[in-house]
């Protein structure tokens, strides 16, 4: 057997966690939420794929990860990797040393929510198992091999070379994980080009060439690019001063309403949740299909314009929970892109069961691939590469 490794993800007031080891079917999986609150509590999976569910007034994140730890004593982790969202320059999975701890501390501008709350988890879990080796595994790692016309802003230089500001993208274990998982079913292991949908309540898109990321469409944030839940995506950069000098708004407010209260939310009035969505669409109303319209159509206009990053594009995958679910947003975002020679099979579509994988084309064209994302699988596939090395 593999060596068994505890993925832990570390929010603000929650812990994802998964135990990887050998068949994802086996996966002890859950979330610790709403912490330091009376009503924090741990939920998920457990062994023989019992649904566990345990209160944990007021634990914080040291407190949770050591009830975790302590409920999976008989099965323990050779090796923790920890998600961590921005990793700066960083361009690798790390072991963690006081030294990469400070690399993601100094990371900690360009990812304000999510770095601190991961180097909570870093440093509960270095003290409760101090015997383990335990790697961090960036979301921005994979896109480190973007070339520089891809990655620079076209903004005054001090800004990169004295403050770091370029596009970093995120979302990389999905990416790298969903197009090297296509490429090895096409037959053709990490060669050739592939687009990547990432369709969840964050989303974003990835050309890959010869199992490498050259472009994506978040940047210095992930609120850049496609339309997501509750995040605008692009907007013209002037709207700041825009809403600034007519409605006299000031950067937090702008802020918040890019982040939590634009995208499919904004659009629709209604729900950041494409099911909800699709469903009132269906019924009539035109706010949600125009949201699912906006989305599709600014989706397809991000696959084109990474396309051309790409010598040939040998396929083209859909994962996430919008892009592994919902055959209708497939089947909209391909008919945005007549020119590419996507044959969509609208019945393999259609039928494609819920959370399995498979080809959808019509065996002509590039092919067209429905893969579940496994996030978890892949922190813990990077954490033994390191341990092991
Ligand atoms: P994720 O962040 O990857 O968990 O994805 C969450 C998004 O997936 C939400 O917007 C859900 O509405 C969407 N989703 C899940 N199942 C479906 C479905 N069958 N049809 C459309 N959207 C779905």
């Amino acid at each position: 057997m593999s060596t068994s490794v505890l993925v832990i993800n570390c929010g603000s007031s929650s812990i994802k966690y998964a135990l990887v080891s050998d068949l994802r079917e086996n996966r002890i999986y859950g979330i610790a939420e709403n912490l330091n609150s009376a009503d924090a509590r741990i939920k998920g999976i457990t062994f023989g794929g019992q649904p566990l569910e345990l209160s944990i007034p007021y634990a914080d994140h040291s407190q949770a990860l050591e009830t975790i730890l302590n409920r999976l004593s008989h099965y323990k982790p050779q090796a923790i990797g920890h998600r961590v969202v921005h990793g700066g320059s960083l361009t690798k999975a790390e072991l963690l040393t006081p030294e990469i701890i400070e690399k993601i501390r100094e990371a900690t501008p360009l990812a304000p929510l999510h770095n601190p709350a991961h180097l909570i988890g870093i440093e509960a879990t270095l003290k409760l198992f101090p015997e383990l080796p335990q790697v961090a595994v960036f979301d921005t790692a994979f896109h480190q091999t973007m070339p520089e016309h891809a990655y620079r802003y076209a903004l005054p230089k001090f800004l990169y070379t004295e403050h770091n500001v370029r596009r970093y993208g995120f979302h990389g274990t999905s990416h790298a994980y969903v197009t090297d998982r296509a490429s090895e079913l096409a037959g053709d292991f990490r060669k050739g080009g592939w687009l990547c949908a990432h369709l969840g309540n964050g989303s974003s898109t990835c050309a890959v060439w010869n199992g490498e990321s050259i472009d994506t469409s978040m940047g210095l944030t992930p609120l850049e690019g496609i339309v997501m839940g509750t995040r605008s995506g692009d907007v013209d950069p002037s709207l700041h001063s825009f809403l600034a000098s007519n409605l006299g708004w000031d950067i937090e407010k702008i802020d918040n309403m890019l982040n939590k209260e634009s995208g499919l939310l904004g659009l629709s009035n209604l729900s950041n949740d494409m099911r909800t969505l699709v469903e009132a669409s269906q019924a009539g109303n035109e706010d949600a299909t125009l949201a699912i319209e906006v989305f599709s159509y600014r989706l397809a206009k991000s696959l084109a314009a990474l396309s051309c990053g790409l010598p040939t594009i040998n396929g083209l995958a859909f994962t996430g929970g919008i892009g592994e679910n919902s055959a209708y947003i497939r089947e909209k975002t391909l008919a945005y892109l007549p020119h590419f020679s996507f044959k969509l099979d609208k019945a393999l579509n259609n039928n494609l069961a819920r959370g399995s994988e498979g080809r959808i084309d019509q065996g002509e064209g590039p092919q067209i691939w429905v893969i579940p994302t496994d996030e978890e699988g892949r922190i813990a596939q990077e954490t033994r590469a390191v341990v092991d090395a």
